[in-house]
Parts: C-alpha cells; sequence; structure tokens
C-alpha cells in the first residue's frame, strides 16, 4: 500500500481520476472543498460509514504546516504585517515563511514561499544568503494559503514572492497555481495571483504558454544595466537584460496587461540619476509598467544602509519625470523581518 496522497496537491479532476474502487467516492467533492477551503480532513463529517472513512484515510490525508513562529507589526495604514515560520511535513528541516501584507484597511496579499531558501544569491536579499536547501513541493505552496484562510488571514491575494524564485520550480508553483485556481476548491480567480521573478527567462517563456490572460507578473530588476545587476543579483549572468526583456515583452498577453517592475533601492549602489533614466529604457516599448519602488532593508548581511525617506522621494521623483508610473512601498514588517529580502532571516530557518 503507498502513501496517503496529500488533498492539497492534487487538482480535484486528479482526486477523481484515482477515486476508483473507493468506498464512498461520492462525496468526493465536499471531502475536497473541506481540504481546500478549511484546511481540515474530516471524511466522516460527510455522511460516511466507518469503513468508508477508514479507505478514503487510507488512500488521501492532509498536510498542513505546523507554526514554528509568529511575529507581527502594526502596519502605518491600518493592519498588521504578520510573518508565519512554518515547518512542512513534520520536519523542523522543511521550514519556509510566509507573510501577511496589509493593502489599505481592509484587503491583505499573501506573500508565500516556494523554495527552502533559493540559489538566487541576490546580495540584497537575506534568502539568497541563506543558501538553497530544496524546493517545496506543490502541496506544500498550497498549504501556505490554505493555513491562512484558517487562521483567518483571509488573504485577497496571492504573491509568489517569498523564499525561493518561483520560477525556479516552475512544476511545483503551476501545478499550485491550478489547485488554487480550481473551482472545485478555493476557486481563486487568476487575477488574484501574481508571480515574481528575478528575471528566470526560460521560466518566463512556460508561463507565457500557459495562455493565462489575467495572471500576474512582476519582474525584479534593481538594476538597469548587466553589470551592476550582475552585481547584484548573480542569475544577471546567465541572462541579460536585453533577453530578461524580450521575455516579459511577449508574456503580455491582454491590452490592458500592467507588468510590475520592482525595483529595491540601495543607497550609494543604485540611487544615482543615470540608474533612474536606465530604468525608464528598460521600461520603454513594454506597455503598462507600474514601478514599485522598494526602500532596501538592511538583513543581517547588509550591503548598505536603509535609504532616508529624501533619498526614497528624489528617486520616485527622478522616475517619475521620465514619464513612469511608480508606487513606492511603504516598508512593511521590517522589526520582525518579514519585509521585501528580509525572509529566513534573524528570526527564520536561516537563523
Ligand atoms: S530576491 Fe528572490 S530570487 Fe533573489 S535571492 Fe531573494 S528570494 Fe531568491
Amino acid at each position: 500500500m503507498s502513501d496517503p496522497r496529500d488533498l492539497l496537491g492534487l487538482t480535484f479532476p486528479e482526486l477523481s481520476a484515482s477515486l476508483q474502487g473507493l468506498r464512498g467516492a461520492g462525496a468526493a467533492a465536499a471531502i475536497y472543498r473541506d481540504a481546500l477551503v478549511r484546511g481540515r480532513f474530516v471524511p466522516e463529517r460527510h455522511g460516511l460509514g466507518a469503513r468508508a472513512v477508514a479507505a478514503w484515510c487510507e488512500r488521501f490525508r492532509i498536510g498542513m504546516p505546523s507554526v514554528v513562529e509568529l511575529r507581527s507589526e502594526p502596519a502605518p495604514r491600518g493592519g498588521e504585517t504578520a510573518k508565519a515560520v512554518l515547518a512542512f511535513g513534520g520536519s523542523p528541516a522543511r521550514r519556509a515563511e510566509c507573510v501577511r501584507i496589509p493593502i489599505g484597511a481592509r484587503r491583505t496579499s499573501l506573500c508565500v514561499s516556494t523554495q527552502l531558501g533559493c540559489r538566487m544569491g541576490c546580495r540584497f536579499c537575506e534568502t539568497g544568503m541563506s543558501g538553497y536547501r530544496g524546493d517545496l513541493t506543490a502541496a506544500e505552496v498550497v498549504s501556505q494559503v490554505v493555513w491562512a484562510n484558517s487562521v483567518g488571514w483571509e488573504p485577497g491575494s496571492v504573491v509568489f514572492q517569498g523564499m525561493g524564485e518561483p520560477l525556479d520550480n516552475f512544476d511545483a508553483v503551476l501545478k499550485a497555481l491550478q489547485i488554487l485556481h480550481d473551482p472545485h476548491g478555493l476557486g481563486m480567480a487568476q487575477e488574484r495571483f501574481t508571480v515574481c521573478t528575478v528575471g528566470h527567462v526560460p521560466g518566463i517563456r512556460q508561463l507565457a504558454e500557459l495562455g493565462w490572460k489575467r495572471l500576474n507578473l512582476s519582474l525584479s530588476l534593481n538594476a538597469p544595466d548587466d553589470a551592476l545587476r550582475c552585481a547584484l543579483m548573480p542569475i544577471a549572468r546567465r541572462w541579460s537584460l536585453a533577453e530578461v526583456k524580450s521575455a516579459v515583452a511577449a508574456y503580455r498577453q491582454r491590452r490592458n496587461f500592467q507588468l510590475g517592475v520592482h525595483y529595491c533601492l540601495i543607497p550609494g549602489v543604485n540611487d544615482r540619476p543615470e540608474h533612474a533614466r536606465g530604468v525608464a529604457e528598460f521600461c520603454a516599448g513594454l506597455g503598462r509598467v507600474m514601478v514599485q519602488l522598494i526602500p532596501y532593508n538592511p538583513g543581517s548581511a547588509p550591503i548598505a544602509r536603509a535609504p532616508t525617506a529624501d533619498e526614497v522621494a528624489a528617486f520616485v521623483t527622478r522616475l517619475r519625470g521620465h514619464g513612469l508610473a511608480v508606487r513606492q512601498r511603504i516598508t512593511k514588517g521590517r522589526s520582525v523581518m518579514a519585509a521585501c529580502g528580509q525572509l529566513g532571516g534573524a528570526s527564520g530557518p536561516a537563523g
């Protein structure tokens, strides 16, 4: 007898295809919905007799993560930024983090991890400095959303921007998207997902091939030329900015698509006037772009200090002066190592 399969790693059609000869198969839709929406697997709740319950438990289970640590801080515009360090599969070694980010007064987004650490090695990122310890499975990615719902976080959107480069774990991320989107479970619409990449060119192209026209994409740019990008982000040695630009340009699948371009502002490194001009040149020809300016969050091995409010404002003004739409990210969760670039830090697995 093989190990029970995790319901959080299955789409409903996959579950349906694996029910042959199973007692109580008629309860599959209710059991699946209960697992994905409420994070529980209790087949007896669905009118099944003892033998059917035993048969279900032999074949299936639900892999909810356990909470290692939970930290939060009030967000500047209301609500709380909260970071959960989660352990998967009952193994303390399989730890990753997810962050609840308040957006305005009532909405929240959940930033999920896709890998245990990361092999991209971005120098401004705590996760990158902690190294790579493996991939999360699709079920483990999904379980972060299911867990968040079960504790009342109820995110309106999910951002694949936590620990790991999502497109470096493409198959699991794709499967997680399909499961979260499945109308028999959570039924989350495509536009509620954003995949954020540091410029994994084959992954962007594969994502485009899915044909999910409403799936959001963000590029973590951080430097407008190859030399500086290579110094900050080792992945840039594999794919030049020209290749990245060509891939994101081809990703556009609907007229009102807006590409997110993230720029982590690091004082003395990428904040000069020519850098702002370079960002504008990169964005030219890409259609609607929203530059998300993220003030650098120093981690345990900082490469610079955090920019001052004046430095951030000056760079925003320069970008806008070049005609770019810019949103300045309010730093959230810095004190609990939950801000951008801080996951896997002092309170997390990288320790
Ligand atoms: S910024 Fe993203 S891709 Fe780069 S090291 Fe950090 S987690 Fe990995």
